[in-house]
């Protein structure tokens, strides 16, 4: 796409297969999945024009099962247009979210409600599915810990207070590892004690199930994001560590 490769990891697949399985239907899981795709598609994007625009460079688009990624080879050298970057996904998916929520009420039917005795919007579900898709994408990228974007937010927002690259590292990735134990603690809890952190009720539908996925005991996303978070967050203060000191010693 405009010279920028694009491509998909073998796990895709698993993606889509997941997606079947868990909607439970060949048309709605082929749907999400083609939904998400593209979703996560111009999520990178959006990072990948603004940091062209800066002076960075691309080498590609990663598409793969957690997700995609924008492999980067060059980083736009100013530590505020860094946070802009990393900005631009999450922004990206949130006005997708707006304009599909809003679209799905707009092109919603009328309906006769027999309880209320009043006459309803019913939303268009594709659209309020997608846009569901991209409110998740959106929110769940703004968490501050690596290597969701909110991390890389709060790591360039700290330097450019002033804090030396590593020391930002360092704090930006603590911030990270404490939300992965308080998660991994908030499902072991719910685990322990069967107790689960209760879905509010204007949260119905699809939102019930992205809820569901995220916070429920029977889900493994939880423990699996927190032990992802715990890593990843590891590895990029061991590579800044190591660059610093390469740095210091040149
Ligand atoms: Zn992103």
């Amino acid at each position: 796409m405009a010279g920028l490769p694009i491509r998909a990891h073998l796990s895709v697949g698993l993606l889509v297969v997941y997606m079947l399985w868990s909607m439970g239907h060949l048309g709605w899981g082929l749907y999400l999945a083609a939904v998400l795709l593209a979703s996560i598609l111009l999520h990178e994007l959006a990072h990948s024009a603004v940091a062209i625009a800066f002076g960075g460079r691309v080498v590609s688009i990663e598409l793969q099962l957690l997700g995609g990624a924008a492999m980067i080879s060059r980083l736009p050298p100013r530590a505020w247009q860094e946070t802009l970057m990393a900005l631009a996904g999450p922004a990206c998916s949130l006005a997708l979210a707006a304009a599909l929520l809003f679209g799905s009420v707009a092109l919603g039917r009328e309906v006769f409600d027999p309880w209320s005795q009043r006459v309803m919007v019913e939303a268009n579900p594709y659209l309020a599915m997608a846009g569901f898709l991209n409110l998740g994408l959106g929110c769940f990228n703004l968490i501050p810990a690596f290597p969701m974007d909110g991390g890389r937010v709060l790591r360039s927002a700290l330097e450019c207070f002033g804090l030396g690259k590593l020391r930002a590292t360092t704090v930006a990735v603590r911030v990270g590892q404490g939300i992965a134990v308080l998660w991994a603690g908030l499902w072991a809890l719910s685990f322990l004690t069967g107790v689960e952190v209760p879905c509010p009720d204007a949260v119905t539908g699809f939102g019930a199930y992205l809820w569901e996925l995220v916070f429920g005991v029977r889900s493994l996303l939880m423990p699996l994001i927190a032990y992802m978070i715990w890593v990843v967050g590891r590895r990029e203060l061991a590579y800044v560590r190591a660059t610093t000191a390469m740095g210091a010693w040149r």
